[in-house]
């Protein structure tokens, strides 16, 4: 058993099983030994790759969604462009090198980001050192008086979601115990509050849902509604809730079993997008109809780009395309919703 593991146990041994939201709370962000705590998970050295990092196309693309956004919102002198969860800060740096060329947005762009990892933020402040990143561990932070642009890529799948499962005519919920000094999963009736509202559930299905990230939305909308502004909120997902199991470990670009190496894997669920919608509507923002990764990036010009990029002389661009574009790579199974206040 690794240090993180002996916690974990010796928690559940003083107070009984844990469920998977706090498990993979404790598996991320546990101060010293959390996943995202203690390394830069990102790249092909390291256990996952993501969109910006496959191609600075990806990033070309939001930073003309930023552009866009912010002309549309009357072109503030000053504004808040904060991202959730910046990685390696590349996302960033595209964006705001796509926007030097539009008049006035990177000298109105103060730039903000959420970040829990000591390791990545020390990346992150190299790669952005130019714009003076101002760095902050949750929403509260961020200060309420400008006009805001939200950016968001691969943050939410990494918040904690629970899981219940249906047996015997009832709900339960998924935790995590102990049993013969390895974690295993087990079950305990879970209150009706918690049961799902939709759908005629079979024996064994499973639902999965996610305060946090409810709450994630919740305060970007309130905070969209300080003034005015927009968010972008990429994810892998689904449109409308489900019955299903989504959780995933992932180590060195392979699927991994979620209670192994724990703090050493990456852990994240598909994050359901239909009560994020229902969130953004109960707070009187408008979001766009959710759309798949390929047709947003489509509809936003990559493909002209990636032809330029082609006869500059770039390599690889087709290929990199194809992963961002394609429906059997990234293209179907990311969703991209975007929620705006004000304009
Ligand atoms: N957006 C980046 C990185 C995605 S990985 C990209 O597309 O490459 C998830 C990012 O969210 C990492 O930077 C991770 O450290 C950060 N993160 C995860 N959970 C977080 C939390 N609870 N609070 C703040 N940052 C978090």
């Amino acid at each position: 058993m690794n240090s993180l593991e002996t916690i974990i146990h010796n928690q559940i041994m003083q107070h009984g099983p844990m469920d998977i939201g706090q498990f993979m709370a404790m598996a991320l962000s546990h101060p010293k030994h959390g996943y995202y705590v203690s390394r830069d998970p990102i790249g092909s050295a390291g256990d996952f790759v993501t969109a910006p990092e496959i191609s600075q196309m990806f990033g070309e693309v939001v930073g003309a969604w930023a552009a866009h956004s912010w002309v549309q919102m009357g072109a503030p002198e000053a504004f808040v462009l904060l991202e959730c969860g910046p990685g390696r800060g590349t996302l960033m740096a595209d964006v705001m090198r796509a926007c030097a060329g539009i008049d006035g947005f990177c000298d109105a762009a103060q730039v903000h980001l959420i970040e829990v990892s000591p390791e990545l933020r020390a990346k992150q402040g190299e790669v952005l050192a130019g714009y003076d990143p101002i760095w902050h561990d949750g929403l509260g932070g961020v200060s309420d008086d400008l006009p805001i642009l939200v950016i968001a890529n691969e943050f939410m799948d990494a918040l904690p979601f629970r899981q219940l499962i249906y047996l015997d005519g009832a709900w339960h919920e998924r935790v995590v115990s102990v049993k013969e000094d390895a974690l295993v999963f087990t079950t305990r009736p879970a209150p009706e509050v918690l049961w799902p509202q939709f759908g005629s559930p079979h024996f064994g299905g499973i639902y999965e849902f996610s305060a946090p990230r409810l709450n994630f939305v919740d305060a970007v909308c309130a905070r969209l509604k300080a003034h005015h502004g927009a968010a972008l909120l990429i994810d892998y997902g689904h449109a409308s809730s489900a019955f299903g199991d989504t959780f995933q470990a992932v180590k060195g670009h392979e699927f991994a079993d979620v209670l192994s190496n724990v703090g050493d894997v990456d852990l994240t669920s598909h994050v359901d997008f239909e009560p994020l919608y229902e969130v953004a509507k109960t707070q009187g923002c408008i979001a766009q109809p959710l759309m798949e990764q390929g047709d947003f990036l489509r509809i936003m010009g990559i493909e002209a780009r990636a032809a330029y990029l082609a006869q500059k002389g770039a390599k690889g661009i087709e290929a990199d395309l194809m992963r961002l574009i394609d429906v059997g790579e990234m293209g179907a199974l990311f969703k991209v919703m975007d929620v705006r206040y004000g304009f």
